[in-house]
């Protein structure tokens, strides 16, 4: 267990600046996601943490103590990559033991500690096999299973199950989850998918372009998203957008307070937010589930494809000619092409002046 610090740490490649200076402080015992497209900085501030690659500016800590000129074997960490670098030529007991016999552990603690490590991860009867010998979901439980042996202070987890087909991907899911609960080390884990990351995070890191866009658990993401990049990130289907107006046919009090929506009905600004001056188009942000259908709804809305799910109906449409996704509770008897309105939930409307 061991508290992790990242203190404005940067990364240059030449004259490319990849990572801008970024903080943040992930608890003793926490499992941490960093999530983001594809580019924007995930393995490089992981490689950063483990040793492996140079820090340009700024530092990380491991339990209060600046950690930058460790190498990677001395900071207490185990990495465990998308490609599961498993050597081939050794059987999987020796793939687990051979790193802490370079450790020159006694063999009586090898032998326990790959003992543990394989029953708890459920491949003892595949000791003996090699890996071109395994399925890739065993594969990955060799590779973690290689990093459980070293006891690290801190798991670290690049992109594991990318390689797995989807139905293995949720299974190893809750199987890392559940390596976490019982070992209670603090992980961190990148992934480009946002249902891993709402599934298994204590804490959510979202990474654009270098930066951390917003910190914090995942519901607190999905509730109160500080911008329109992880609004529309995070969350399945993605959030609605639609571009809105300040509405101007109020006293001029009332201007910091409405929004004039595609249609022509005006509403109040949801609490906390009001225009800044200058600006006079805003996205108005809300989820599928937040609409109802109702004759009284401030959105003309036009159906196109509906998908009736049994449980759930979604249907895909637009108003005003922007997209529009709604998911319906039940069946809905919603035809293609039919005109309808929609009424919002408008606790759970957001606004970004983007
Ligand atoms: P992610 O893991 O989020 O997909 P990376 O951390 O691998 O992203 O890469 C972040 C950015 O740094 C990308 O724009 C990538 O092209 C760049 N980058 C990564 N490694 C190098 C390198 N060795 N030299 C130059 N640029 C690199
Ligand atoms: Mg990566």
């Amino acid at each position: 267990m061991a508290k992790l610090e990242l203190k404005n740490l940067k990364k240059s490649y030449g004259k490319v600046d990849v990572i801008h200076g970024v903080d943040m402080e992930i608890q003793s015992g926490e499992f941490c996601v960093f999530v983001g497209p594809s580019g924007c900085g995930k393995s490089t501030m992981l490689r950063m943490i483990a040793g492996l690659e140079t820090i340009t500016d700024g530092q990380v800590c491991i339990d209060d103590m600046a950690v930058n000129h460790l190498p990677a074997a001395q900071r207490g960490l185990a990495m465990v990559f998308q490609s599961y670098a498993l050597y081939p030529h050794m059987s999987v007991r020796q793939n687990l033991s051979f790193g802490l016999e370079n450790l020159r552990m006694g063999k009586a603690e090898i032998d326990q500690r790959v003992g543990d490590a394989a029953k708890m991860l459920q491949i003892e009867p595949l000791l003996e096999r090699k890996p071109g010998q395994l399925s890739g979901g065993q594969r990955q439980r060799v590779a973690i299973g290689r990093t459980v042996v070293r006891e690290p202070k801190i798991f670290l987890f690049d992109e594991p199950l990318s390689n797995l087909d989807a139905e293995l991907r949720v299974a190893m899911r809750a199987e890392i989850a559940a390596l976490h609960r019982r070992l209670g080390n603090t992980m961190i884990y990148v992934t480009h998918d946002q249902v891993e990351a709402m599934t298994m995070a204590d804490k959510i890191a979202v990474l654009r372009d270098g930066r951390v866009e917003q910190f914090g658990a995942p519901l607190d993401l999905y509730n109160t998203p500080a911008n329109k990049f992880v609004a529309g990130f995070i969350g399945t289907p993605r959030m609605n957008f639609l571009t809105v107006n300040r509405d101007v046919n109020g006293d001029a009090a009332d201007e910091t307070q409405r929004v004039l929506l595609p249609g022509g009905h005006s509403i109040a600004v949801p609490q906390g937010w009001h225009w800044p001056p200058n600006l006079d188009v805003a996205t108005l942000g809300i989820r599928a589930h937040h609409l109802k259908i109702s004759a009284q709804g401030e959105l003309p809305f036009v159906a196109g494809a509906v998908e009736q799910l049994g449980g759930e109906t979604y249907v895909y449409g637009q108003v005003a000619g922007q997209d529009m996704t709604l998911h319906l509770s039940g069946q809905a008897a919603v035809q293609p092409g039919e005109s309808l309105r929609l009424k919002m939930d408008l606790k759970n409307i957001h606004l970004f002046a983007e």
